[in-house]
């Protein structure tokens, strides 16, 4: 062990509970102090935007562990108490009530904020959607929203859109993209994903971004598109992505570029590391990166907390995420973005389900799967031993017309 005594933990979610479990489960016995901004113990976020907003559960569903779980941690908890500062010589986090923590290893896994419109946001109806108390505030506004414009068509935006058909609205889908959730999917699914939601009778304006939001005695009324035209609506969910949690880290020294830049071991600085949302770490394979995903959370919390102890390795994952939207349940592994070669090597769009894989550089770099789980899984090692792409299962490349 590391002569570790001290541990600091800023940001109580998936990333940062899976590293204090991961440092009590490998024998650390010192201080564990878990600093969380939000009043709630630990919950997951991935079903807010499904199963919260569509009713099907209640909120305690979503608790990441049962209490007794929690208290085997053994750990001091600062719920409802944020990070306001770091001090990285004299290793202190700084609390914004003015409470001094020492540390001798901290773990940053503060995550992302959502980002908002210039304007509007003032306006009653209008929403944002990161945390639990965010899902149930706009639960409520659906309920009895008629017409619903949701600002982003990005996976959370995308998401909403679908329960937000299922609840009854009226509902338009606003992106200055081609395609909703093209980033993630390239062209061809993103397609796909356009016909579903087009299907299911919400209408998809791409190509377009939003000028401003329209307030009647402060509520919202409408949403001014940049082509000129005025969608009505009495909710709207801004849905345009988020930028990470690193408000409380300037004047640190800490390397910040697009969230806290670590090396290959999720470290960040001596005795700090950052894992989840927040962090840039250098990927092995595939260079700088940043995952806004669910099992990436997990699995980097776990190697930036075996790092703190001196047993890190360089951290490597195939990055995955899923997303549901209406009875589609679409997984993906590794990079399946645009600029990537496609084909669908099982089932068929038309038939609702299918598997494809992702090429780039002559070789597999993605995999994706529409309602067929069990292909993912099995085109997963492809994706991680890096195939040659014509050694990879043959298919169809133009399954569907690009959006
Ligand atoms: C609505 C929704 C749906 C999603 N659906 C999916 C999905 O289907 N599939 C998927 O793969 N991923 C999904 N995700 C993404 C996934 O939930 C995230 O990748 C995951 O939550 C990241 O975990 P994290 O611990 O890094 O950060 P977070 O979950 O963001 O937790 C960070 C915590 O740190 C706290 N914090 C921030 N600043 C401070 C501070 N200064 N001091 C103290 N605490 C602070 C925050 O309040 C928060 O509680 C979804 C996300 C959302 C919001």
């Amino acid at each position: 062990m590391t002569g570790l005594d001290r541990t600091v933990v800023v940001g109580v979610s998936a990333a940062g509970l899976t590293a204090a479990e991961t440092l009590r489960r490998e024998g650390y016995t010192g201080r564990l102090t878990l600093v969380g901004a939000e009043p709630h113990l630990p919950y997951d976020r991935p079903p807010l935007s499904k199963q919260i907003l569509r009713g099907s559960w209640t909120p305690d569903r979503v608790a990441l562990r049962r209490e007794d779980a929690l208290a085997a941690l053994d750990a001091e908890w600062l719920l409802g108490q944020a990070a306001a500062g770091l001090d990285v010589a004299a290793r202190t986090v700084t609390l914004d009530g003015g409470q001094l923590l020492g540390y001798d290893g901290l773990v940053i896994a503060t995550g992302v904020a959502p980002r908002s419109l210039p304007q509007g946001h003032e306006l009653a109806g209008v929403h944002l959607l990161r945390t639990l108390d965010d899902a149930l505030a706009l639960r409520e506004g659906l309920l009895s929203a008629g017409s619903v414009v949701i600002v982003g068509a990005g996976f959370l935006g995308a998401e909403a859109a679908s329960v937000a058909r299922e609840l009854g609205a009226d509902v338009t889908l606003v992106d200055p993209l081609p395609a909703p959730m093209i980033r993630q999917l390239g062209a061809q699914v993103a397609g796909l994903v356009t016909q579903l939601h087009t299907r299911h009778g919400v209408r998809v304006r791409t190509r377009t971004g939003v000028r401003r939001l329209a307030g009647e005695n402060g509520r919202v009324v409408g949403v001014h598109l940049d082509d000129g035209s005025l969608v009505p609506a009495d909710l709207v969910l801004v849905a345009v992505g988020s930028a990470p949690a690193v408000g409380w880290l300037g004047g640190s020294g800490l390397p910040l570029g697009d969230g806290v830049e670590c090396d290959a071991l999720c470290r960040a600085a001596p005795g700090v590391v950052a894992a989840g949302d927040v962090a840039s770490w250098h990927h092995p394979d595939l260079g700088r990166l940043r995952v806004e995903h669910r099992m990436n959370a997990t699995e980097q919390g776990t190697a930036a907390a075996l790092t703190l102890l001196g047993g890190g390795r360089p951290f490597a994952p195939v990055p995955y995420f899923w997303t549901d939207q209406y009875d589609v349940k679409i997984q993906a592994y590794g990079v399946t973005r645009q600029e990537a070669e496609f084909r669908v090597v099982a089932g068929h769009p038309d038939e609702g389900r299918f598997a494809a894989l992702y090429g780039a550089r002559g070789r597999v770099v993605g995999a994706l799967s529409w309602n067929m789980p069990r292909e993912a899984r099995a085109l997963r090692p492809y994706v991680a031993e890096h195939v040659p792409w014509e050694e990879a299962p043959a298919g169809d490349p133009h399954p569907v017309s690009t959006a």
